[in-house]
């Protein structure tokens, strides 16, 4: 299978454009546009903030056991409700990417896991205000038994090939059946935290 690791959302034709503050969250002076760094940009006049965009960091989760890949029904509320993903979630910005993976699976799914690898790191342009850039690992069970929790109402395993249901994210699918155990694990993680 081809490589990939650029995904888009519905908008696929509009680069991400989220909305701009108009006043300084430091000092409450309203904002400038100013180029900066070859970028129109919003820049405080009184106090020199900068609204950088970047898009937002995350994990995503491939939980093996037997072949099959354990994936969650995205609770009601939040993005592609009712739609089924891998267990995941966006990195708290005091925590290192390896730490929000098992805090995500622990919280989602109840299992304590290892980490083995990292096989794939994908860009997400999911919508004009959501753009993410996801780091996928893959995983195996140290203890528990899977029991959906956090944002997660239902827990599946799917095999490589499918059937799937109805999945909330082309990175997932794809990340789903391009997985390869039998090909390595991928890039190692550091052993500290596995
Ligand atoms: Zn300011």
């Amino acid at each position: 299978m081809e490589i990939r690791q650029v995904f888009a959302g519905a908008a696929e034709e509009n680069p991400p454009a989220a909305p701009s503050y108009r006043y300084c969250p430091l000092c409450r002076a309203a904002l400038l546009q100013k180029e900066e760094g070859g970028r129109l940009r919003r820049v405080c006049p009184a106090c020199g903030f900068i609204q950088y965009r970047n898009p937002a960091a995350g994990v995503s989760v491939l939980i093996v056991r037997d072949g099959r890949v354990l994936i969650g029904r995205r609770g009601p509320g939040g993005v592609a409700a009712g739609k089924w993903c891998l267990p995941g979630g966006f990195i708290e910005y005091d925590e290192d990417f390896l730490t929000a993976a098992k805090r995500e699976v622990l919280e989602e799914t109840g299992l304590a896991v290892r980490l083995r690898g990292i096989v794939n790191v994908a860009s997400n342009f999911l919508s004009p205000v959501l753009h993410t850039l996801v780091i996928a690992l893959w995983a195996e069970i140290r203890h528990g038994s899977p029991r959906p929790g956090d944002d997660l109402t239902e827990l599946q395993w799917v095999g490589r090939t499918g059937p799937f249901p109805d999945m909330a994210f082309a990175a997932d699918r794809y990340l789903i059946g391009s997985f390869r155990p039998d090909h390595g694990t991928g890039l190692p993680v550091d052993g500290r935290f596995a």
